[in-house]
């Protein structure tokens, strides 16, 4: 059979970060001690108070459709933290609660974007975007950022991008894959193009809370009610609650675009799980006291991390102040960063993720979401294979 594949479906790019991990998972079934630092999630457990509302729900028959954007409960829980924490006014029915943070954003960008439309998305940025946009078929701008600006985009870089095609700015604060949070003044600077520009923003704040070194996170929503109008602000229960395998996220978006998002969500996925959401609303309204436990080890393993990758031979790298990944710069040893990472895993047994999967060669991504054991092993290993690279 010739199977005709969508243009849409063969436009994709594969997802080079699964590729990685699922040989690094391959060699690991097969018995070898692969040390992982290509995770995109916690290595926390769900907090137990979070499963227990979920299990009760399960148990006590909350197991039909819900409302397809959410239970209202849940919206409204959602509603309150953006009131309390980002100084936020939303309605619930501005809220739309999906299967992912990453479902968020598809439904942000499909109910925005088609032919003809330009995306402008900063590199490295997080793979899915791009493919999203293309998705849509519209297409991506890339603004390339280095470690020479700690991988941040300037007001300048963003305002020489924006063209009458330009519909949405995409705005990763902290960042996946470099750890990059914009101060404040820098995500108000960023706003204020957009709003001149008359372009919307995605901000995808699913690390808002895993900032350190006293950094603070800023919604580039709140500045003024110009910048609230222009932005749709993406957010998840995947990273600050560890509920990756839940499958839920959330946004909040000017009416119409809520609107419009919850008319493509009850056509493609329905409502996110029910009983998943009752596990969602005691994760915002019960105890936070696992955070900052959380947060003081990932600060633990990111400086020692950041100052081992420092003390490799040709290598720099330098400090995240957000999320848990280093993005040092390999560009000095001559090797491409999808070969690195391929002989990294054969040789070392260590999974990282080439740069290139992220629109930036050079670099490689290291998640310390792993132990500190692992993370020790695992840079013995990387300077071990550096330093053979380079013949000392
Ligand atoms: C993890 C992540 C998300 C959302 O992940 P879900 O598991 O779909 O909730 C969104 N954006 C970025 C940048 C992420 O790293």
């Amino acid at each position: 059979m010739n199977y005709r594949i969508s243009q849409r479906a063969a436009s994709l790019a594969p997802s080079l970060t699964l590729a990685i991990d699922s040989k690094a998972k391959q060699m690991k079934a097969a018995g070898e001690d692969v040390v992982g630092f290509g995770a995109g999630e916690p290595d926390f457990d769900t907090p137990q108070h979070i499963k227990d509302a979920a299990a009760k729900a399960l148990a006590g028959g909350f197991t039909k459709y819900t409302p397809s954007s959410g239970i209202p409960e849940l919206r409204e829980a959602i509603a309150a933290k953006f009131k309390q924490e980002n100084g936020l006014s939303y309605k619930p029915s501005q809220i739309i609660v999906s299967s992912g943070g990453k479902h968020s954003c598809y439904n942000v960008i499909m109910a925005l974007c088609q032919e003809g439309d330009e995306v402008i998305i900063p590199s490295p940025y997080w793979l899915s975007y791009p493919e999203m946009v293309k998705l849509a078929g519209a297409a991506s701008v890339i603004l390339p950022t280095t470690d020479q600006t700690e991988f941040k985009v300037t007001p300048e870089q963003l305002r020489a991008a924006i063209t009458p095609r330009t519909r949405l700015f995409i705005l990763n604060s902290p960042s996946n894959p470099t750890g990059a949070v914009y101060t404040r003044e820098e995500i108000r600077a960023l706003g204020d193009v957009c709003v001149r520009s008359g372009v919307l923003i995605m901000s995808d704040e699913i690390y808002e809370k895993l900032v350190y070194d006293g950094a603070t996170h800023t919604s580039v929503a709140a500045f003024s009610q110009a910048h609230y109008d222009h932005t749709i602000v993406v957010h998840g229960f995947a990273k600050a609650w560890s509920m990756t395998g839940w499958r839920l996220g959330f946004l909040a978006a000017p009416e119409p675009i809520a609107q419009a998002i919850d008319a493509i969500q009850s056509h493609s996925t329905s409502n996110p799980t029910s009983f998943a959401q009752k596990g969602a609303v005691a994760a915002l309204t019960g105890s936070q006291e696992h955070l900052p436990r959380w947060l003081e080890e990932y600060a633990r393993r990111r400086s020692y991390a950041h100052q081992r990758l420092n003390a490799i031979p040709g290598l720099t790298c330098v400090n995240a102040r957000g999320a848990f990944y280093l993005f040092p710069n390999i560009s000095r040893l001559g090797l491409k960063s999808i070969d690195f990472c391929a002989r990294l895993l054969e040789e070392e047994k260590v999974a990282a993720v080439p740069g290139i999967a992220f629109g930036a060669e050079g670099y490689l991504r290291i998640s310390y979401a792993t132990s500190m054991a692992n993370i020790e092993k695992g840079l013995d290993r990387l300077e071990a294979f550096v330093r053979r690279l380079a013949g000392k």
